[in-house]
C-alpha cells in the first residue's frame, strides 16, 4: 500500500465574543487544517488539527502541508510510518522541525496510523498492544475568565456528565484568589472528585514553590506548567521540593525533549501534547521514556488518538478533554472513564 495522494483544508475559527482566557493568553482565532492521506487502494486516512491564534496561522500551516511535506509522503510506502516522519524532519530541519513544522508532521503522522488501522480493520491502538481498555478522563473547565459562579456551575456539568476530575486554570495574580477558587469548587462538587491546577507558565520558581505548598494543602491533584515550559532547572527544583506532583511537557517538542526532564527528574506527571510532541509516533516513544522513569503520562488535550495512545502506555493516569457538546459527543464516558474507540483506525463510535 503505498501513499497516492495527500490532501489539506482548512478553515479558520469564529472569534468568540468571549473569548476564554488562562493565565498567560486569550485563546481566540486561529482554526482547524484537515489532512486526508489517500493510499493507492482508495483507503483513506483523516486528521485534523487545530492551530494558532491568529486569523492567517490555520492557512499558513496548511501551505506548509501542502507544498514542504506532502510531496515527500506521496509514493511512500504506508506501512513504514517511520521512515516517512524521519523523512520528514530531515526536510524541515533547515529552517527548524520544532514548531509549526512539527504540527504539520503530526497531523499527517495521525492520519497515516488512521489509515493503517482501516487497512488492518482494527482500531489503531489494537496495533500497538494496548495495557487497557478504558482510561479515567476530566475535564478541563475552569478558565481564568470566569467568574467563581460561572467556575462553580461548569464544574457540576461535568460532575454530572460523568467525569470524576476537574481542572481549573491558577495563576491569578494572588494566591488568595487562586484558593478562593480552589475553595469554591470544592465546597460546591464534593471530596470525590478530583481537582487539578493549571498556572500556564507565568509564575517564578519562589511564588511556585509558595502556591504549590497551598494547592498540597488543599489536596489538588497535580500542578501544571507553573514556569515557563524550558526552565527545566526550575522544575527540577519544583519537583524535588514540592509534594504536589508538578505537571508539564504540553510545549515540549519531540522525545528528545522530554528525555532531557526524565534525566534531570524534572518532571512529576507528564502530559504530552499530540500536536506539539510530534504525533503518535514520537508519542509512544515519550509514553516509554515516561514508565521506564516511572514517571505517570496524562494527555495534554483529547481526541480518539491521544485515548489510544493512553491505552498502550504503561504509565498512563488521565485523558483530558473538556465538557462534551452532547451525551453522544466524544469520549463515551463509563464509570469517569473513557472507553476504548471501537471504530478502525481511530474511529471511535
Ligand atoms: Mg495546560
Amino acid at each position: 500500500m503505498h501513499i497516492k495522494e495527500v490532501r489539506v483544508e482548512y478553515a479558520r475559527r469564529p472569534h468568540a465574543e468571549r473569548p476564554i482566557r488562562d493565565a498567560l493568553q486569550t485563546l481566540s482565532g486561529g482554526g482547524h487544517v484537515a489532512v486526508e492521506v489517500i493510499a493507492d487502494d482508495g483507503l483513506v486516512g483523516q486528521a485534523t488539527t487545530s492551530f494558532g491564534r491568529g486569523d492567517g496561522a490555520p492557512h499558513t500551516l496548511a501551505v506548509l502541508i501542502e507544498e514542504e511535506l506532502a510531496p515527500k509522503v506521496v509514493g511512500q510506502d504506508a506501512e513504514r510510518i517511520g521512515q516517512i516522519i524521519e523523512s520528514l524532519k530531515a526536510e524541515t530541519e533547515y529552517h527548524g522541525t520544532d514548531g509549526i513544522a512539527t504540527f504539520g508532521i503530526s497531523v499527517l503522522d495521525v492520519a497515516l496510523w488512521d489509515l493503517l488501522g482501516k487497512a488492518h480493520g482494527v482500531p489503531t491502538y489494537q496495533l500497538w498492544g494496548a495495557y487497557r481498555d478504558r482510561i479515567p478522563a476530566y475535564a478541563m473547565v475552569g478558565w481564568s475568565n470566569y467568574s467563581v459562579d460561572e467556575l462553580r456551575r461548569q464544574c457540576v456539568l461535568a460532575v454530572e456528565e460523568g467525569f470524576r476530575g476537574v481542572k481549573l486554570k491558577a495563576g491569578a495574580p494572588t494566591l488568595e484568589e487562586d484558593v478562593h477558587r480552589i475553595e469554591s469548587v470544592r465546597a460546591e462538587i464534593g471530596p470525590d472528585i478530583k481537582i487539578m491546577v493549571d498556572a500556564n507558565q507565568v509564575l517564578t520558581v519562589n511564588e511556585a514553590l509558595r502556591r504549590g505548598e497551598a494547592f498540597g494543602d488543599l489536596g489538588v491533584g497535580w500542578f501544571e506548567e507553573p514556569l515557563r515550559a524550558d526552565d527545566i532547572d526550575g522544575y527540577a527544583e519544583l519537583t524535588r521540593r514540592l509534594r504536589i506532583p508538578v505537571a508539564t511537557g504540553e510545549n515540549l517538542y519531540g522525545a528528545r525533549a522530554f528525555r532531557r526532564f526524565f534525566e534531570r527528574r524534572a518532571i512529576g506527571i507528564v502530559q504530552p501534547d499530540l500536536r506539539r510532541a510530534g504525533g503518535p509516533t514520537e508519542i509512544r516513544a515519550i509514553g516509554a521514556l515516561a514508565a521506564a522513569f516511572d514517571v505517570p503520562y496524562a494527555s495534554h488535550g483529547g481526541g480518539p488518538a491521544a485515548l489510544s495512545l493512553l491505552l498502550c502506555a504503561p504509565s498512563a493516569i488521565w485523558l483530558e478533554t473538556g465538557l462534551r457538546a452532547s451525551p453522544e459527543a466524544f469520549p463515551r464516558l463509563e464509570d469517569g472513564c473513557a472507553l476504548a474507540p471501537a471504530g478502525p483506525g481511530f474511529s471511535w463510535e
